[in-house]
Parts: C-alpha cells; structure tokens; sequence
C-alpha cells in the first residue's frame, strides 16, 4: 500500500469539536471529501495516551478501523511555560463537562496566581494523524509560540484563543480573522508536515 493521500479521497476526521472540525476543513483547502466522525455514529475513544502525538494516533487508529476508511485525528492544546506545560494534553478536560472555556480560562489564571508567575510564555501544540484502516499510521507536530495576555480578549476562535498572543503580533487569536490565524497556527504548521510526508 501507497502512503500517498490522493485528492478527493474520503476522509473521516475524527473530532467531535466543531471549533477544530471547521479549521481543519479550511485548512484542507477541499482536497478531500470530508466526513465526520460524529455522521459516521463512531464513539469518541478515551484519550488515554501520556503525549499529543499518542492521542492523535490513538483517535485516528479508532475511527479508521471502525469506519473503513481513511482517517485524520488531531490532538491539542496549550500548554504553559510557568505551569510546566499543563494543562497539554488535558486542555480539554480543564474546561470541565460542560465544556466551558470561560472556566478553563479562569483555571489558568488562578494557577498563574497560585505560582505566583511571572513569565507568560505559552505555546499550543498540535499532532495531526492519518491512520489507514488495519494499516500504517501517520503522525506530525506542529507549534506556535506566544504569550497569554488576561481579562481574555476576542470572540473569533475557540477555547484558548481569547488569551493568546502569538509571537510578533499584539492580537490574540481570538480577536484574529479565522483566516489570520490559520496562517500561523500550531494546526496549519502541522498540516504543511503532513502535506510533505503524505501529498
Ligand atoms: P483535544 O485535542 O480534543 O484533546 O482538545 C484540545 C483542547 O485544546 C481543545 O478543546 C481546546 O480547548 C484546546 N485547543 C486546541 N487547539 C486550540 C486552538 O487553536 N485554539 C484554542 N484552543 C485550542
């Protein structure tokens, strides 16, 4: 078998979060046709691996066998300089079940308080996966490189958006066009990788 993505392939994107799901389909600039996971009924897998990479595999090793087809998971999240990079991996447990950010934001800043913390320094990270049903796997890591900035400021993104700044601008992600910061996202960076290994 080919480690090759032809456009037009059927994909099944394994993420049941709207947020990730959209800029994942803009990303892919319409190579590919895209189902998702949650139209399938595919059950979300628990995310039981210690790494981004782990996870994103994990998902897409999930949905790829119990689809049929080919399919693309992403993991990701923020992590914090003065936190020894939490939350990470558990970005979105933070937010508690409700998925509330509002709270995953304010768990940052009082933990940023707690330390007493003094650098502001954060990244998000993403591993994008691409898994071939009882097959061979792909994975990549992508990252950008920023500061958080608190009260929270912009209502274009998702989850973390609001308090970052990515390096060189003074916006945060969620006061960007959506188009602005897939230019520079950890998710984008991570699909030029993908792109140079599978396109
Ligand atoms: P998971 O990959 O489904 O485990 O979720 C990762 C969590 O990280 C998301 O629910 C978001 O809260 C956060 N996250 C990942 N990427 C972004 C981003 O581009 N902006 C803001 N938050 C993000």
């Amino acid at each position: 078998m080919s480690l090759t993505l032809e456009r037009g392939t059927r994909l099944v994107v394994a993420t049941h979060n709207p947020g990730k799901a959209r800029e994942l389909a803009e990303i892919l600039e319409g190579r590919f046709i895209l189902v998702a996971a949650g139209e399938l009924g595919l059950p979300e897998p628990d995310e039981t691996e210690t790494t981004f990479v782990g996870n994103a595999l994990l998902k897409a090793r999930a949905a790829a066998d119990a689809s049929g087809l080919v399919a693309l998971a992403d993991d990701s999240g923020l992590s914090v300089k003065a936190l020894g990079g939490a939350p990470g991996i558990y970005s979105a447990r933070w937010a508690g079940p409700e998925k509330d950010f509002g709270l995953a934001i304010r768990n940052v800043e009082a933990r940023l308080e707690e330390a007493a913390a003094t650098d502001p320094s954060a990244w998000f990270t993403c591993a994008l996966a691409v898994a071939w049903p009882n097959g061979p796997a792909v994975v990549v890591e992508g990252r950008v490189d920023g500061t958080l900035t608190f009260p929270p400021r912009g209502d274009l993104g998702f989850g973390y958006d609001p308090i970052f700044v990515p390096e060189g601008h003074s916006l945060t992600f969620g006061e960007m066009a959506p188009l602005t910061k897939d230019g520079m996202s950890h998710r984008s960076r991570a699909f030029v990788k993908l792109k140079a290994a599978l396109l």
